[in-house]
């Protein structure tokens, strides 16, 4: 199983951070030790003072392929889900100051909490995807799909040109404004549509 990740998705979150909105998609990994399913708790790890929260929505393919046209693209999946891409931002900022990857700051263990899939067409309108983030029942990210830069037929058709793309593969397609500090003790939610799929505790 692989995790692939987009980055710089959406204009206003690339715009909180200062970074330039991206010609093509920004494509990175997570290993499969990043998974976190099931509502097991996040371990907040002891490398870092300042783990951020980024909302993403989260494609599960379902059957392999490369080279994919857009246009073909939407066979290759058909359930979706919500996920965090926790993000150490104080490592993650020291690796861009130096060009380095940014791997350690966004792969480490349990960095990337999944919810439960559900199928796209299940939902009101697959082009507009209302996705949201609580912290302790406050509300903290909100996103809609239709905001993104490159929407899911783009990425998978761009991943796949690089990738072998697998049954079970898991794709973060990026994070809305909003993104901020975890602590010990915060709970977070996701839901999709109103429908909570996700609950990561933070130990
Ligand atoms: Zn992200």
């Amino acid at each position: 199983m692989k995790i692939f990740c987009i980055g710089r998705n959406y204009r206003d979150h690339a715009k909180e951070l200062n970074n330039p909105v991206p010609s093509e998609p920004m494509v990175f990994g997570k290993f499969p030790t990043a998974l976190l399913k099931d509502g097991k708790p996040f371990h907040y790890p002891d490398f870092s003072k300042e783990i951020h929260h980024e909302l993403e929505l989260v494609l599960k393919v379902k059957t392999h392929g490369k080279h994919i046209d857009p246009k073909f693209a939407r066979k290759y999946y058909e359930e979706i889900s919500v996920g965090i891409d926790f993000t150490a931002r104080d490592i993650q900022a020291k690796l861009k100051a130096k060009g380095h990857p940014w791997e350690i700051a966004k792969g480490f263990n349990g960095s990337a909490p999944c919810g439960e899939f559900i199928p796209i067409d299940s939902l009101p309108n697959r082009d507009a995807i209302n996705f949201e983030l609580q912290n302790n029942e406050k509300v903290v990210q909100q996103g809609n799909s239709k905001d993104m830069i490159f929407n899911f037929d783009i990425l998978i058709a761009h991943i796949s040109k690089y990738f072998l793309i697998s049954k079970g593969d898991l794709i973060y397609t990026g994070t809305p404004a909003g993104v901020a500090e975890v602590k010990i003790g915060d709970v977070l939610t996701a839901s999709l549509e109103g429908q909570q799929l996700m609950r990561c505790k933070i130990l």
